[in-house]
C-alpha cells in the first residue's frame, strides 16, 4: 500500500514558503532534500535555474513519460484559516502549485518503489505566473537531454468535487498576451483645448475602438477578449493631459486570431495617432501560447478514466485563462487536465483552501495511468 499522507505533509510545508517566479530557492531546496531521501540508484537529478528535472530510470525503457509541476506562488496576502499559512509576507500559494509539486513528488516516489519499463521525467518548472519559465526551460540543454516523448500536467479546479477530473481534446486554455499602450500628446491649460492634444480624450476613443475589434473583426465562433483593466492619464483636474497609458490583456482561442487581433490593434493605434496628432507605443508584455491537448492521447485518457473508474471524468469547455504548459504541448504530445479540489473560492483568491483529499485522487490516477501507458 502506497501512503499518500507524506505528500499532504509536504504540500503544507511548500504552502508555507511561496516564492515568486525564478526566486523559488527555498522551494527548490525542499524538493531536492525530499528527493535525496529516496533510494538513489533509480534516480538522476538535474537543476535548471530554480527548477528541477528528475529522471526515474525504467527497467527497460523505450520512451520517456513526462509530468510537469509548476513551482511559483503569487503576490497575494493569505487570508485562509490554515495553521500552515504562508511565512512569506505578501506571498501565497493561491494557484495550487503546492499541490502540483507534492503530486509530482508522489508520482516519482511511487515509481522509485514500483519501477516501470519506461523512464519517467518529473519536471518542476519555475515562474509559471510570470515571467514564464516553460519557454526558456524547453530551450535549455538540461531539458533537451531528457526531452519526454509524451507529457502530462494537471491544474487544481476549485469548481469540481474531489474525485472529478475535467479536460477536453483540443484547445483547453487560450492564447494570452498582455497589452500596454502609451500615448503622448501636448498638455495645456484646461481652458485652451485648441492649443493642446488631449490624451484623456484620445485614450477614451482608443478603449471604445478596441472593443469594436472583438465585435467587428473576430469571427463570432472563434472567441476573443480584449480587456483594458487600467487607465492612467493626466496630472490634475484643470490640466489637459499630455500622457495616458492603457493596460490590458488579450485572450483568443486560436493562434490565428491572436495575430489578427494584434494587427487590428496596431491599425486602431495608428488611426488614433493620426486623428489626435499624438505618439503611441504598444508593448505586448508577456505572451502565453495556447494549451492544446493532443486529441488522441486526451481521448484515450478520458476513455481510460471511464473504463477503470479511477475518477469521474467530465468533458469541460475551453477557458480564457493562460498557462505556460502550452509551450510544452506545442513540442510534445500530451495534455493537461483539471483536478477537482472543491472550494468556494477561485484560483488566485486569498481565501482558497483546496481539499487535500484530491492529492490521493491525483496520485491514484497518475500512477496507474502512467504504468498503463508504459506497458502499452
Ligand atoms: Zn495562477
Ligand atoms: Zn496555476
Amino acid at each position: 500500500m502506497f501512503a499518500t499522507q507524506p505528500f499532504i505533509d509536504i504540500r503544507r510545508r511548500l504552502h508555507q514558503i511561496p516564492e515568486p517566479g525564478f526566486a523559488e530557492f527555498k522551494t527548490q531546496q525542499l524538493l531536492l532534500d525530499t528527493i535525496s531521501m529516496l533510494p538513489q540508484e533509480r534516480i538522476d537529478v538535474k537543476t535548471w535555474r530554480t527548477g528541477i528535472l528528475v529522471k526515474v530510470k525504467g527497467r527497460n525503457p523505450s520512451k520517456r513519460i513526462g509530468y510537469r509541476a509548476d513551482m511559483d506562488g503569487l503576490p497575494i496576502t493569505e487570508d485562509t484559516s490554515y495553521e500552515f499559512r504562508s511565512t512569506h509576507p505578501g506571498y501565497m500559494h493561491a494557484c495550487g502549485h503546492d499541490f502540483h509539486m507534492s503530486i509530482g513528488l508522489g508520482v516519482l516516489t511511487y515509481f522509485v518503489q514500483y519501477p516501470i519499463d519506461d523512464d519517467l521525467i518529473v519536471i518542476f518548472q519555475p515562474a509559471e505566473e510570470g515571467p514564464g519559465g516553460a519557454k526558456p526551460m524547453l530551450e535549455s540543454e538540461e531539458f533537451a537531454e531528457w526531452k519526454p516523448d509524451c507529457i502530462f500536467a494537471l491544474h487544481i479546479a476549485p469548481e469540481y468535487p474531489v474525485g472529478t477530473i475535467a479536460t477536453r481534446p483540443g484547445i483547453l486554455f487560450a492564447n494570452t498576451s498582455e497589452l500596454f499602450i502609451d500615448l503622448t500628446g501636448t498638455g495645456g491649460h484646461a481652458a485652451f483645448p485648441h492649443k493642446a492634444n488631449d490624451m484623456v480624450v484620445a485614450a477614451s476613443h482608443m478603449v471604445t475602438q478596441l472593443q469594436s475589434i472583438i465585435s467587428r473583426n473576430v469571427d463570432p465562433l472563434d472567441s476573443a477578449v480584449i480587456t483594458i483593466g487600467r487607465i492612467e492619464g493626466g496630472t490634475k483636474q484643470n490640466i489637459i493631459a499630455e500622457k495616458a497609458r492603457l493596460e490590458g490583456t488579450i485572450r483568443t482561442l486560436s493562434v490565428d486570431s491572436m495575430s489578427k487581433v494584434k494587427t487590428r490593434i496596431e491599425a486602431v493605434v495608428k488611426g488614433i495617432e493620426t486623428g489626435f496628432d499624438c505618439k503611441a507605443e504598444i508593448d505586448y508584455g508577456a505572451n502565453y501560447y495556447q494549451v492544446y491537448n493532443e486529441e488522441n492521447l486526451t481521448r484515450e485518457f478520458m476513455d481510460w478514466l471511464q473504463q477503470t473508474g479511477a475518477a469521474t471524468v467530465v468533458e469541460c469547455r475551453e477557458a480564457m485563462t493562460g498557462e505556460d504548459f502550452g509551450y510544452f504541448l506545442a513540442e510534445i504530445p500530451g495534455f493537461m487536465f483539471w483536478l477537482g479540489v472543491d472550494t468556494p473560492y477561485g484560483l488566485h483568491h486569498a481565501k482558497i483552501e483546496p481539499d487535500e483529499a484530491a492529492i490521493e485522487v491525483a496520485l491514484y490516477v497518475l500512477t496507474r495511468y502512467i504504468a498503463w501507458k508504459s506497458n502499452k
